[in-house]
């Protein structure tokens, strides 16, 4: 049985909490809240006791799936463990009570914890300079493209199409299209890196940039990047890095290094903030010298006197989001990297990169693994040649949930048919990847012994399979009655 929900669970006149009512008789509420905006009746809210509430809502936590549970192999998503100790610091009250708007001279550890995580950003990646506002990769990536239509702009020439291997994330795309570029693909070769004929036919002097993920989705080193930055360089283009992938990467190599003139950050990714459902992320975008004036504004400065926010930029493409970006996420972040130094931030990449191989081998003897050659911090595995038994890569996916693991990425990136895409974050421990191995041994049997389970899984949780495109355009979380939710709509 689904829980119901807190609303069906309501029952009139019962209370969690009783709020005293003697001596408010000279506060009223008109006295505090203008007219217009006070309620006439009084809300519809479920009336149950605090032993109920807290129930419901720890059921309903027990229901979810996250790293704190088990394996989270969501490539590209780099669902790697979130230390507890970035939660700690977040919730010092020290950051977690300052407002937004106090005065700069009140919050100088805050703004000295943006400054340090700049700077150690812009040290890990190679570049001159960052910006912490983006709160998204996504968002990222739509300020480096305003970046790059600045600069161009300010060059006195505006270009007008942004290069796109056809092996990269939707949000590329969609992002360069929200600022005002048309797309070009450009094709993978047959090693799943990017053909360079293929590039050096597109670029011209139209091409405002090259977006490029690097490993890129397929979890492939780019090993000619040298060779893709020359290319786009002297067409007077600009390099773009997407940097989700940027966990196989600290302290092994840097974008800035490898010739990028434009960075962005995933900060839930690849420095262990809780994400999934959404967010709250952190994209922060870095530059090379070149692009510094174009960054958004405000951005940190120290002076002898301290901290403050430089306001005054002309050139900035302006501000992308209110105050500080996403500051409790830019805090664990920072904790992240403290924590470990650069010594532990290259360890984890590779440790990332010895258990994404170690996976690879194990499930290389029961799948397809295309462009089979040794990866970074993620893989792919191909269930194409399942097809002809009606198996799809979401059946051994769903299947997966029912042996207790979240499952892949599924049919990304687009080049691969029937694509389960398995990132291994160095957090996890060989007897984990070794159950989740034997697991997939398991589906690979089933598959030849009875598909018919693949095609219904999962099986033993309170919700089977869904109608995913439904689920998507649809939403409807009630499973039950509207009484109260209408009762909420007539006030
Ligand atoms: C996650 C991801 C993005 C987008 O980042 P968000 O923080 O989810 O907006 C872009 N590119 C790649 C390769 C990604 O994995």
């Amino acid at each position: 049985m689904p829980e119901k929900l807190i609303f069906d669970k309501s029952y009139s006149g019962r209370r969690g909490v009783t709020l005293p009512t003697e001596g408010f008789a000279d506060r009223p509420a008109e006295k505090y809240i203008p007219k217009a905006h006070l309620r006439h009746t009084p809300l519809a809210l479920p009336e149950v006791s605090e032993n109920e509430l807290m129930r419901h809502y720890t059921r309903l936590s027990e229901e979810n799936y996250g790293v704190d549970n088990g394996f989270y192999p969501l490539g590209s998503c780099t669902m790697k463990y979130n230390p507890k100790i970035n939660e700690d610091v977040a919730r010092l009250p020290g950051f977690a009570e300052i407002h937004p708007l106090q005065a700069e001279e009140t919050v100088q550890g805050a703004l000295a914890l943006l400054y340090d995580l700049e700077q150690m950003l812009a040290e890990v990646s190679g570049m001159a300079a960052v910006s912490l506002q983006p709160v998204a990769g996504a968002q990222g990536e739509m300020v480096g493209m305003l970046i790059a239509r600045a600069y161009h702009q300010a060059s006195g020439r505006q270009r007008h199409t942004v290069l796109i291997p056809d092996s990269a994330h939707g949000t590329n795309p969609a992002s360069a299209h929200l600022a005002g570029y048309t797309i070009q693909t450009v094709k993978s070769n047959q090693d799943g890196i990017i053909d360079l004929e293929d590039l050096a036919r597109l670029v011209n002097e139209e091409t405002a940039a090259l977006m490029l993920t690097n490993p890129n989705t397929l979890g492939l080193f780019e090993r000619q990047i040298g060779e893709a930055a020359k290319i786009v360089h002297d067409a007077g283009a600009l390099l773009y890095f997407d940097g989700a992938n940027m966990n196989a990467l600290l302290g092994l190599t840097r974008p800035g290094d490898m010739g990028f003139d434009i960075v962005h950050f995933n900060l839930h990714k690849t420095f262990s903030t809780p994400h999934g459902g959404g967010g709250p992320g952190a994209g922060p975008v870095g530059v090379g010298p070149a692009l510094i004036p174009y960054l958004p504004a405000p951005i940190v400065t120290k002076n002898k006197d301290g901290y403050r926010l430089d306001h005054k930029r002309p050139q900035s493409i302006g501000r992308v989001h209110g105050f500080y970006g996403n500051f409790g996420i830019l805090v664990r972040a920072y904790t992240y990297i403290r924590r470990l130094g650069a010594p532990g931030l290259s360890a984890i990449s590779k440790s990332t990169i010895i258990n994404a191989n170690y996976l690879k081998k194990r499930l290389g003897e029961d799948y397809a693994i295309p462009m089979n050659r040794p990866c970074m911090h993620e893989f792919i595995l191909s269930a194409k040649k399942f097809r002809d038994k009606g198996i799809h890569a979401w059946d051994i996916a769903k299947r997966l949930i029912d042996y207790g693991f979240y499952p892949p990425t599924v049919n990304f990136p687009l080049i691969i048919e029937e694509a389960l895409m398995i990132e291994a974050p160095e957090s996890e421990a060989k007897e984990t990847l070794d159950d989740f191995a034997e697991a997939m041994h398991q589906i690979r049997l089933e598959i030849d012994s009875d598909p018919e389970l693949l095609k219904s899984a999962p099986q033993t949780r309170k919700v089977g399979r869904m109608n995913e495109v439904q689920a998507a355009r649809k939403l409807n979380v009630r499973y039950a009655t509207n009484t109260l939710k209408e009762k909420n709509e007539n006030l």
